[in-house]
C-alpha cells in the first residue's frame, strides 16, 4: 500500500502492525488519529489482529464533536502518528505512536501475501492474522489472544452526520468480511486489482471498501493523501486499475476531463470507476461518459449496513441507479403503511429495508435507537427508492430530507436538483421543502450559480424544471449561495439550509 509518496509491502504492514497488535491486546476499545497515512491503516488492521474496537476519528472534526465521540466510545488508548499533533480533548488517553515501517523489514516490492490474508476480518474462516502470511515477526502474533470470532466487533464507525449528531455504529468481522467479499464478487476485484483512492479514513468508505478491501483480496492500494484529477490520472495513468470516490470527486473530474485528453485516456482505461456515500449527479455521471466512454459504476450503502445493492462490472451501468442487491443481500420497498411493495414498475416509492450479513450489530450506547431502526430482522435505512422492472434499484432521496409532500404529489429531490445541474447557469443545486399554506409543502432550490456574477432567474430556473419534469416539480421559490454546506465526505447538510 501507498499513501503520497510513502509505500509498505504486505511483509513491512503484517511486522508493524503486529508490534503494535502486541501493544493493544486487551485495550478494550482503541482510538485511531484517522489521518490519511500509513501510520491509520497499521494502527486499524493491528487493531483487528489484537481482537480490539477501533474507533477511527476524523482529525478535522471538532472539539465538540470529537468530545462527543470519545465520551460515547470511552477508548482507553488513541494510536497515532508520531508527528500528530492531538486536540486536548484526547489529552486523558494514553498514546501510542505507531511505527508504518517496521526496523529492518527487507522485504522488497511484490512482496505479497495471498488473498484473504492481512485484515480478513471473519467469515467462515474468521481468519485475520498475519501468523503464516509472511510475517516474520511469529512471537508477537503468538502473544495475541485466540482468534477472535466473526461476531466480534472490529470497529465502531460514526455515521457521518448529515441527519443529525453522528451514532457509532459497532461493526462486527462477520459483517466487513461479507461486504468486501459481495464487493468482490460484484466488481471482479481480485489481487491483481490496483485501487487509487482520495478518500478519509474515518469512513467506511476509505477505510473499509478503500484499505481493508484491497488488503482481503490481496492487492494494492495508492492513496493520494489529497484529491487531484491530476493525481487520479497520473495513478491510472501508471497501471491502477479501479478509482473509489465520492460525486463532489467525480464533479471536479467531469470538470477537468473537458479539454484534457491526458485524463480521459487514464479515465478510460481504469477497469472500474465506482462512486458512492451519495448520490452522483446524472449531469456528471453523463459529462465523464461523454470524455471518456466510461460508465461510473455506483454502489449503495451505509455505516449501518455497508453495501447494499451495486451496479455489478459486467452490468449495465445507467445514470440514476445504484444496481441491484448485492449477493446475501436481501432488499424490500415498505410503504408509510407497512405494506410492502412488489411492483417493479419504476413508479412505486417506498423505504429500502435491508437485512443480510452485512449488517451492523447496533448503535452503541444506544438500545432505543437500534431497536427503531429495525423491523425485526430488517434494517430500515431511512432512504426512499424505485425498483425498475429489471430489478434495478433507483433512490429518490432520504426520507427526512428529500421527500416533499407538496399539493398532493410526493416529489423527490433528487430528480429535480438532477435537473437544475443540467441548466448552463448552474453550478450546484440541493433542493428542499419548506411549509407552505397552500401546498402542504413548497419545493425550494438552492442554487449556486456557474457565474456569481449573472445569476439565472428563479424564474428561468423554475421554468426549465417544469420543461424537464413537470410543472408541479418546478421549485416555487430559488434562493442563491456561494456554496452548498457540506461536510468532509461532501455531503450536503440540508439541515443547515434553512430560511434566511
Ligand atoms: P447520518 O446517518 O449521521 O445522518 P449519513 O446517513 O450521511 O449520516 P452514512 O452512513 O455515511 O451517514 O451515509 C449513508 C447514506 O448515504 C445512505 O443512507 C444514503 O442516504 C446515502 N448514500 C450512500 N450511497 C449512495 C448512493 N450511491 N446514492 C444515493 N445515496 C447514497
Ligand atoms: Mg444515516
Amino acid at each position: 500500500m501507498r499513501f503520497g509518496d510513502r509505500e509498505l509491502t504486505y511483509g513491512a504492514l503484517a511486522c508493524a502492525a503486529g508490534a503494535a497488535a502486541e501493544r493493544i491486546s486487551g485495550a478494550g476499545r482503541v482510538a485511531v488519529w484517522a489521518t490519511p497515512t500509513l501510520e491509520t491503516a497499521v494502527g486499524v488492521v493491528a487493531a483487528l489482529l489484537a481482537g480490539v474496537p477501533a474507533v477511527p476519528l476524523n482529525p478535522r472534526t471538532g472539539e465538540r464533536e470529537l468530545a462527543h465521540i470519545i465520551q460515547d466510545s470511552a477508548p482507553r488508548l488513541v494510536l497515532a502518528a508520531p508527528d500528530d499533533e492531538l486536540p486536548p480533548v484526547l489529552a486523558a488517553l494514553e498514546r501510542i505512536d505507531i511505527e508504518a515501517a517496521a526496523p529492518g523489514d527487507k522485504a522488497g516490492p511484490g512482496d505479497k501475501a495471498g488473498p484473504g490474508s492481512m485484515a480478513g476480518p471473519g467469515g467462515a474462516a474468521g481468519h485475520v492474522g498475519a501468523a503464516g502470511h509472511g510475517n516474520p515477526s511469529g512471537p508477537v502474533v503468538r502473544a495475541l489472544p485466540a482468534e477472535p470470532g466473526p461476531e466480534t466487533a472490529a470497529l465502531v464507525v460514526y455515521t457521518s452526520g448529515t441527519t443529525g449528531p453522528p451514532k457509532g455504529a459497532v461493526l462486527p468481522r462477520r459483517a466487513i468480511a461479507a461486504t468486501l467479499d459481495a464487493l468482490a464478487d460484484a466488481w471482479g476485484w481480485t489481487g491483481d486489482d490496483v485501487l487509487v483512492q482520495a478518500l478519509p479514513l474515518f469512513h467506511v468508505h476509505g477505510l473499509i471498501l478503500g484499505v481493508l478491501g484491497p488488503l482481503r483480496r490481496g492487492g494494492a492500494v495508492r492513496h493520494l493523501g489529497r484529491f487531484s484529477a491530476e493525481g487520479v490520472g497520473r495513478e491510472l495513468g501508471a497501471g491502477a486499475t479501479m478509482l473509489f470516490g465520492v460525486p463532489t470527486m467525480y464533479h471536479r473530474l467531469a470538470e477537468a476531463v473537458d479539454g484534457d485528453p491526458e485524463l480521459a485516456k487514464s479515465l478510460a482505461g481504469a477497469r472500474l470507476l465506482v462512486s458512492g456515500s451519495a448520490a452522483l449527479p446524472v449531469h456528471d455521471h453523463e459529462r465523464i461518459f461523454a470524455a471518456t466512454g466510461r460508465r461510473v459504476v455506483e454502489r449503495y450503502g451505509m455505516t449501518e449496513t455497508l453495501m447494499n445493492t451495486s451496479v455489478r462490472v459486467d452490468g449495465e451501468p445507467c445514470p440514476g441507479s445504484v444496481g441491484h442487491p448485492l449477493p446475501g443481500v436481501e432488499l424490500r420497498l415498505v410503504e408509510e403503511d407497512g405494506t410492502e411493495i412488489t411492483a417493479l414498475d419504476g413508479q412505486a416509492v417506498g423505504e429500502i429495508q435491508v437485512r443480510g450479513p452485512n449488517l451492523f450489530t447496533g448503535y452503541l450506547n444506544r438500545p432505543d435507537a437500534t431497536a427503531a431502526a429495525f423491523d425485526g430482522d430488517w434494517f430500515r435505512t431511512g432512504d426512499m427508492a424505485v425498483r425498475a422492472p429489471d430489478g434495478q434499484v433507483r433512490i429518490v432521496g432520504r426520507k427526512a430530507t428529500d421527500l416533499i409532500k407538496s399539493g398532493g404529489y410526493k416529489i423527490g429531490a433528487g430528480e429535480i436538483e438532477n435537473a437544475l445541474l443540467e441548466h448552463p447557469q448552474v453550478r450546484e443545486a440541493a433542493v428542499t421543502g419548506e411549509p407552505d399554506d397552500d401546498l402542504g409543502e413548497r419545493v425550494v432550490a438552492w442554487v449556486v450559480p456557474a457565474d456569481p456574477a449573472r445569476p439565472p432567474s428563479g424564474d428561468e430556473l423554475a421554468g426549465h424544471v417544469a420543461s424537464q419534469l413537470a410543472p408541479h416539480k418546478r421549485p416555487r421559490t430559488v434562493r442563491f449561495l456561494d456554496a452548498l454546506p457540506r461536510n468532509d465526505m461532501g455531503k450536503i447538510m440540508k439541515r443547515s439550509l434553512s430560511r434566511g
